[in-house]
């Protein structure tokens, strides 16, 4: 009797990863699959309201740091303990599932958990790395650390433009900023070595990437060695395909958040609201905060602006006299915005109201603001955001790019600009929301029955699943 294909799937626990990793798993259980989803606790408890549907089991693990990882913690030791604690827990459910008689099929792992791949080979099964950047950063760190080196070593301004085969020609602030010379995340770009290291060994490596042909098509078979695989959008249903219309948000939230702000959107006129949000990780300092209020003051738009309150802390730790930017915000939301902790970005993304999104560029808003149909003013910082920065303002031209000054400050004045352009009924505006509607076109061409990143799922599925269903 065939048995259901059974996914292991493990997720680095970081919002960026548990977002896409939680709808790949929707999507393999909607064609039927059994999946498995695995992070470690300090993720896991905060994630406490999150429902899964039929077929989709959630296991967590200690991986020693159960409060989360603080930027003073040793990150050896953390990388050790969640390779060690993560290998046994992975072995554990391997022997338990069959036993159960749901045998597993497959491992599949987001970045940075590359051992994984070596608990898979141990057990005789098939592994998949799912990436959650775009194909164009895999291949640059691909170059990076294969033959191109030196090239990047040399790129020290803004201007010099690097050609490698398969891209567009891309200036250093186009890099994903742990290749740069710059560089002082050295473990970072380790993580990324390690990984490619471990594909690299096999014989048939699967990367299956959030991402869609259309979108990239040069960058998923521009390397000899490996053909990324899309299967992206992974958005929640309900904006994408329609196939789950109650699949209305990641629903892995490790932030609490608040939902007060939708009857403010609902309140607002169709497409303009400025919606404002820096993702999960990045904390800004208190100079860029205040240029970005004042940015908005000044363009006399409403908006919604997400501060987490790890921001507010580091504020507070910035903090010597006055807190003038409070006094500010305060002034602000009363006449123009609202300001919240988290909320469902692709809810709101969603809303007619949303008229722009001010982005670091973080991929999973990227990929959110292409379905929404949203255009951006990207504000990229680090990792692979200034690549998307380059692919949305000069590739899709869905949006413009801001320009920091020479103490890496985007001020009040070029935020305006860049608002006036995206919001305004001028040729860059209106040329920028085409380009909006064409893509969201493209994204859920790709996803719906018979595109290609369905198409591409259910032959990965076919291949790792011989046998099965
Ligand atoms: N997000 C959210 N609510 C917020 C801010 C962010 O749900 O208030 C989600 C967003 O939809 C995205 C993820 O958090 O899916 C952030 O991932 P991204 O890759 O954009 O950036 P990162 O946080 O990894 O820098």
């Amino acid at each position: 009797m065939a048995v259901q294909p059974h996914f292991l799937l493990l997720t680095y626990p970081a919002q960026g990863h548990i977002n896409p990793a939680l709808q790949f798993a929707k999507g393999l259980t909607r064609i039927g699959a059994l999946v498995t989803l695995v992070t470690s606790l300090s993720a896991g408890r905060r994630m406490s309201k999150t429902l899964f549907p039929d077929g989709l089991s959630f296991v967590t693990f200690s991986d020693g740091y159960d409060d989360g990882l603080k930027p003073e913690d040793d990150r050896e030791h953390f990388k050790s303990e969640l390779k060690r604690r993560g290998s046994q827990t992975l072995n554990e459910l391997i022997v338990d599932s069959a036993k159960e008689g749901k045998p597993v099929t497959c491992l599949v792992y987001t970045m940075f958990l590359h051992w994984a791949a070596e608990v898979a080979r141990a057990q005789h099964l098939p592994a998949a790395l799912l990436w959650i950047q775009l194909a164009t950063v895999f291949d640059i760190y691909y170059y990076y650390f294969n033959g191109y080196g030196d090239i990047f070593n040399n790129c020290k301004d803004t201007s010099y433009a690097i050609e490698l085969p398969g891209l567009p020609p891309l200036a250093s602030r186009d890099l994903p900023s742990l290749v740069l010379p710059s560089n002082t995340y050295a473990w970072a770009l380790q993580m990324f070595q390690e990984q490619l290291e471990q594909l690299s060994q096999e014989a048939n490596p699967k990367v299956l990437v959030n991402s869609f042909d259309a979108l990239e098509l040069g960058a998923m078979n521009a390397t000899e060695k490996f053909n990324l695989t899309g299967i992206g959008p992974l958005i929640p249903s309900a904006f994408l395909d329609g196939k789950d219309p109650l699949d209305k948000s990641f629903g892995g939230d490790i932030f609490h958040g608040s939902e007060d702000y939708t009857e403010w959107l609902n309140s607002k006129t169709k497409s303009s609201v400025v919606y404002v949000s820096f993702g999960s990780i990045l904390v800004l300092s208190k100079r860029q905060m205040e240029e970005i209020a004042r940015g908005l003051v000044d363009s006399d738009l409403p908006f919604l602006w997400v501060i987490r309150d790890e921001q507010n802390k580091n504020e507070v730790k910035e903090e010597e006299e006055e807190d003038h930017l409070r006094a500010c915000r305060e002034a602000i939301l009363e006449r123009q915005g609202m300001i919240v902790p988290w909320c469902c970005q692709v809810g709101v993304l969603s809303h007619p109201s949303i008229g722009c999104f001010v982005t670091h560029c973080g991929w999973n808003s990227t990929l959110e603001s292409l379905v929404c149909e949203v255009p951006v003013v990207a504000f990229p910082h680090w990792t692979d955001q200034g690549t998307n920065a380059k692919l949305i303002a000069d590739v899709w031209k869905t949006g413009v790019r801001v320009v920091a000054n020479e103490e890496g400050i985007v001020e009040g004045d070029e935020i305006k600009r860049c608002l006036d352009l995206v919001m305004a009924h001028g040729k860059t505006g209106e040329d920028i929301r085409k380009n909006a509607k064409k893509w969201k076109d493209l994204a859920r061409d790709a996803v719906k029955e018979g595109g290609s990143s369905d198409k591409n799922l259910k032959a990965f599925v076919q291949d790792v699943g011989e046998g099965c269903f």
